[in-house]
């Protein structure tokens, strides 16, 4: 990932929603963005030139359009018609995103429109979030990785974080992935955790 004087950024030209610029790169701001959270709690993230990333609850194309700065090519899935309006004019702004106007729990829908893909992104804040990445696991090659952001509160609120997300993880390795890392987005979301998996067979 690209870092100037610490702050995360991307190269892609031109800004895309009102975020900031430094020495012509986009600011890609942890309090905004999941993934930047992700990024600046774990050195060792990153994305590449050659991924293809299947993302699961692209919202106004935020995160997406960075996204699209670093790799070959993103499929934004969104459901809700208000912010795929935006989402369809960041996608114009550049070459590499395909954004898909379906529910991510029905990925035979836009099956059609998706090739397989080294990384599952998913950030979509519903109850559940484990079912949804597995029910898109079709998508992801042998040895690809699943990111989910697990909005605890959103799976259930009358339970602690904690144990939310040890019944996610439980459900992803009844699904046969191998969790690789884990971590929470504090001081960035509250009440957010990431859990990486694997996909090996
Ligand atoms: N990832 C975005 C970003 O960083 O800019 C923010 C995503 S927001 C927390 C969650 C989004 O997931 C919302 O826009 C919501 O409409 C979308 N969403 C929730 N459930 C979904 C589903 N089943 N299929 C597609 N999109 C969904």
């Amino acid at each position: 990932m690209i870092r100037i004087e610490g702050i995360l950024v991307s190269k892609g030209q031109g800004g895309v929603y009102s975020e900031k610029m430094i020495k012509g790169h986009r600011v890609w701001d942890p309090y905004r963005s999941k993934f930047a959270a992700l990024a600046m709690i774990r050195k060792d993230v990153d994305l590449l030139p050659s991924q293809k990333v299947l993302y699961l609850g692209a919202a106004n194309g935020t995160t997406v359009s960075h996204f699209a700065d670093y790799v070959e090519c993103v499929y934004a899935v969104e459901f809700a018609p208000r912010p795929m309006q935006d989402l369809i004019v960041v996608a114009g702004r550049r070459k590499n995103i395909i954004p898909i106007m379906g529910d991510a729990t029905r990925p035979e829908e836009y099956a059609p429109f998706v090739e397989e893909v080294d990384l599952i992104y998913q950030d979509v804040a519903q109850p559940n979030q484990a079912e949804i990445a597995i029910a898109n696991l079709p998508f992801l090659k042998l040895g690809g990785e699943v990111i989910l952001m697990l909005k605890t509160r959103s799976v259930d609120v009358t339970l602690v974080p904690k144990d939310v997300f040890e019944n996610t993880l439980a459900e992803l390795e009844d699904a046969g992935l191998i969790i690789k890392d884990t971590c929470w987005l504090e001081p960035y979301h509250h009440d957010h955790a990431c859990i990486i998996c694997e996909k090996v067979s």
